[in-house]
């Protein structure tokens, strides 16, 4: 077994100042394979002044020198994605075909993102052209917080590394300490790239002690946290005696809305497979399919037919197929909420509680698909995080909008339909931060967030970058005007 318990402060591997080590497990074998520290309050604290000491510099770099650094990260980055998608894979189960072409590819992707978007920011401008004495500026907000997932893990990290350095912050990074392993790489890449010390800083640990240090930490400014409800609360509470900005990316449970008019074979299709991707494990999982009447016994065959279709198998292997769920917590919890499925008296059309068959080790569940599900069952309102996918019947426009909107969350919803202005009009009523219709995919820099108890920040691009940012009003800029 390897060992990993150093974290990277002040642009070097430096020990923890208290041994803590934490075994790293493979949800595939449910094997350690890999240790390292959970941290204390002294870690941070060191983290934090790297950072604070760093910033006197970073921040007053110009966009054009952040960049330059940026290409450079970009440049370390793609030449060892094979190394990324393979610690993935191995920390959280998913497949090396999903870990190489999305989960890998999405952090890169980010980072090219922010790339476009700094380049084009308006970093500074007069208020308006009768006001060129009032002078607008956008600078970066401080020492950063960065709180991150195990289910997208570098997707997570970049969407916040890259943000914060393109706004001239420094950081401190508290990735998951379920799957630490591709920050650790990623904390490699930034110092391949020569990104000049305590930019970023990499803290291993929990989140009661890590994360909490970070909240309360006089010298952060900024916390954005993505993972569960809970964790945001504690994050926005403890940050709330700085006074800190908090930035929140939390859970979903996306409606995705069927209507008889399009190709029925295809949207049912597509949006089983997208709930099962990953292993059901995304925060943007289309999990309720709503389903117009005429055509929900169809429906609920098609589903059927998807989640048998859908091969559960070795992450290690390339293929098509779903891998592990991410840790016994994980497993326990999707297992607890199939039965309250079948309990409260929803109809299993597929898979069901249990490892797949023939599986014996390892955190495998089965693909399943449960139909004439109310939406006030357990299974319809809470974040399962696993392959579970339920299909609510609905009348009409209306009714469908009301059942979609009934929810807690407000994160991503579908909608499938070949009436362009009925989707556009559905779109619309829809209170989540992102709609996706007829299986159009989400461009690079498009602002990911959510509406309600989603969270109220926005990723990616340039609304990434504005989370990052102050913004200053300069009166009597210009004094010939
Ligand atoms: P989690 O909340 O348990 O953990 C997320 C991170 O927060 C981890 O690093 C964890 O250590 C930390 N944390 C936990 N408690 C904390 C506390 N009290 N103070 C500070 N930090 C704390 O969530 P998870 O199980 O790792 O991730 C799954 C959740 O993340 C799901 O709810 C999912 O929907 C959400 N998620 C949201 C998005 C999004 O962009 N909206 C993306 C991916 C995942």
């Amino acid at each position: 077994m390897t060992v990993a318990t150093d974290f990277y402060i002040d642009g070097a591997w430096t020990a923890p100042a208290a041994a803590n080590p934490f075994d790293v497990i493979n949800p595939a074998t449910e094997e350690p394979y890999t240790q390292i520290s959970m941290g204390g309050g002294a870690d941070v604290d060191r983290a934090v002044a790297a950072a604070k000491r760093a910033f006197e510099t970073w921040g007053y770099t110009t966009p054009e020198e952040r960049a330059e650094y940026l290409t450079k990260l970009i440049e370390v980055y793609e030449s060892r994605a094979d190394e990324m998608a393979k610690a993935i894979s191995q920390e959280m189960g998913a497949p090396m075909t999903l870990a190489t072409t999305a989960q890998a590819a999405a952090g890169v992707g980010h980072l090219k993102s922010f790339l476009r978007a700094m380049k084009a920011f308006p970093w500074e401008h007069p208020l308006h052209e009768k006001q060129p004495n009032e002078y607008i500026v956008h600078e970066p907000i401080g020492v950063a917080g960065l709180i991150t997932p195990w289910n997208w893990p570098m997707n997570q990290v970049a969407l916040k590394v890259g943000a914060a350095m393109a706004a001239g912050c420094t950081m401190v990074l508290k990735p998951s300490e379920i799957a630490p392993m591709s920050s650790m790489l990623f904390a490699e890449f930034v110092d391949a790239a020569g990104i000049p010390a305590g930019v970023f800083n990499l803290v291993n640990g929990d989140g009661p002690t890590v994360g909490q240090a970070m909240s309360a930490h006089p010298d952060i400014d900024t916390m954005s946290l993505t993972g569960s409800a809970r964790a945001g609360i504690a994050v926005t509470k403890t940050s709330a005696d700085t006074i800190k900005r908090v930035s929140l990316e939390l859970g979903g449970k996306g409606a995705n809305i069927v209507f008889a008019d399009s190709t029925i074979e295809k949207s049912v299709k597509r949006g089983a497979i997208h709930c099962f991707n990953n292993t059901g494990q995304s925060c943007n999982a289309p999990t309720r399919m709503l389903v117009e009447q005429s055509v929900y016994d169809d429906a609920v065959e098609i589903a059927r037919a998807a989640a048998e279709a859908t091969h559960v198998g070795d992450p290690m292997e390339e293929g098509r197929h779903i891998g592990p769920l991410v840790s016994q917590m994980q497993f326990d919890k999707v297992q607890g909420l199939i039965q309250a499925g079948m309990d409260e008296g929803a109809r299993l059309v597929a898979g069901g509680t249990g490892r797949p068959e023939g599986v014996n080790r390892g955190y495998f569940v089965r693909p399943t698909v449960f139909a004439d599900v109310t939406n006030e069952m357990t299974i319809a309102r809470e974040e399962i995080f696993g392959p579970v996918l339920s299909l609510i019947p609905f009348e009409d426009e209306e009714h469908a909008v009301e059942i979609a909107n009934d929810t807690n969350y407000g994160l991503t919803a579908y909608v499938q339909s070949d009436d362009q202005a009925r989707a556009q009009r559905i779109a619309r009523r829809l209170r989540s931060g992102m709609v996706q219709m007829n299986g159009a995919g989400r461009p690079g820099g498009s602002p990911f967030g959510g509406y309600k108890q989603s969270g109220n920040g926005r990723e990616g691009g340039y609304w990434g970058i504005l989370d990052f940012l102050e913004v200053k009003a300069i009166s009597g800029w210009d004094s010939d005007a």
